[in-house]
């Protein structure tokens, strides 16, 4: 089985579920209790926030334990809108291409009178830092930009984005949750007053993320309760997944260089393969992506069918985001960048980690044209554009 669907979640690596595997029966403490056993807990609630804090490159008191990248989104903009709010401030910027994290959440608020503008994130997936400029107001409350998509892979100009919101004093946030693990990050150099992330895109658990949140950052709570998180989230902390966490990240930052040079090589002979499939086209910039996202787009093909396809020869991949499978309407993603609806459908994403071979990619190269010749064949509109009845959209 080859698995090329690490944008949706990942493998936990060894070196996590070994770290997390004491604190289920021995160190089994609540870190707010006083013995021995909840002050274990405490420590390590506290090393693994000073590690994951040296990795962003900020202080452990800036850390915010979340049950995910959902909540983390969600927190961080609330929050914003909230202190903006207080201040008169109505309006957030943001793109079309976020997750739906971000984009549901913006939605409620719209709904609660704020006003949202979604920059463009042209044919390229790249937004631009002058349409940004553009839309800037007195009343901006919040710019909040994705590190790196999670259907096409396209990074953006974080530093850049980061300074212009500095300058003008609007708080930052960056959904990093495909980005943290994968390529470098440093909070301070990239000018981000809030960022998100979730293990299990990294190797680690499941239901377990971070918020980081500048100091002076004023945060709102979604969840009452306990004084945990410096009163910011209750609840008692999930300690094995926080410490799996840490591990999962302190492995990925260590072996950044090596694993990115390594899922670059196999992305892109992995794109070279998919496009000498005719009418077919790269969704997202070739070379500002993750190292191993590969999304295409190929001419009357239902991805839907190809995926399962894919899945009956051992390849498990996607046809976008995991959150928009099971629905009919195509990625709002591949919508934005101007893909027309029938083209969008026609998506495959394969997301790779160190755990492929190129081994592996040659089995896909060989297997998705024999797969895609099959559908088309099938096709009635192969047929058309085949007859010469119907124009081809993908040259
Ligand atoms: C996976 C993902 C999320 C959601 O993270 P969870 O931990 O699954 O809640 C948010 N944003 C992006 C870009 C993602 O890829």
């Amino acid at each position: 089985m080859i698995y090329a669907d690490n944008a949706a979640t990942t493998k936990m690596s060894k070196t996590a579920i070994n770290a997390m595997l004491p604190y289920f029966d021995t160190i089994y403490g609540n870190p707010s209790s006083l013995h021995t056993v909840g002050q274990e807990a405490a420590e390590a609630l506290l090393s693994s926030r000073k590690a994951i804090a040296e990795i962003l490159g900020c202080n452990a008191n800036e850390i915010y334990f979340t049950s995910g990248g959902s909540e983390a989104d969600n927190q961080a903009i609330i929050s914003a809108a909230l202190s903006g709010e207080r201040k008169g401030k109505k309006h957030i910027i943001s793109t079309a291409i976020e997750h739906h994290a971000v984009l549901h959440t913006l939605n409620k608020l719209e709904k609660q009178g704020f006003e949202i503008t979604l920059l463009d994130a042209h044919d390229d997936g790249i937004v631009r830092t002058e349409d940004l400029i553009q839309a800037i107001r007195p009343d901006t409350a919040l710019v909040t930009v994705m590190y790196a998509n999670n259907e096409i892979g396209t990074i953006q100009p974080i530093r850049e984005i980061g300074a212009i919101c500095r300058e003008k004093g609007i708080p930052f946030h960056t959904d990093a949750v495909q980005a943290v693990g994968h390529i470098d990050i440093d909070v301070q150099r990239d000018n981000i007053d809030m960022l998100s992330l979730s293990a299990h895109k990294f190797h680690g658990p499941k239901g377990i993320g971070v918020l980081y949140a500048k100091r002076g950052t004023v945060l709102t709570n979604l969840i009452e309760g306990g004084a945990q998180e410096r009163g910011k989230r209750a609840g008692t902390e999930n300690i094995p997944a926080i410490v799996a966490m840490s591990a999962a990240l302190k492995e990925a930052a260590e072996h950044i260089e090596e694993n990115a040079a390594k899922l670059t090589a196999m992305r892109d002979r992995l794109i070279e393969g998919l496009l000498q499939i005719p009418h077919t086209i790269l969704n997202g910039d070739h070379s500002k992506r993750l190292p191993g996202n590969v999304n295409v787009c190929f001419e009357a093909i239902e991805g839907e069918s190809l995926l399962l396809l894919l899945s009956e020869k051992g390849i498990c991949a996607s046809s976008g985001s995991a959150c928009t499978s099971g629905s009919l309407d195509p990625s709002h993603v591949l919508l934005a960048i101007g893909r027309p609806h029938e083209i969008a459908h026609g998506s495959l994403r394969l997301s790779l980690s160190e755990e492929n071979t190129p081994e592996d990619i040659e089995y896909i190269i060989k297997t998705v044209p024999e797969l895609v010749e099959y559908l088309r064949n099938m096709s009635p509109i192969w047929n058309d554009l085949q007859k010469g009845e119907k124009n081809y959209v993908i040259q």
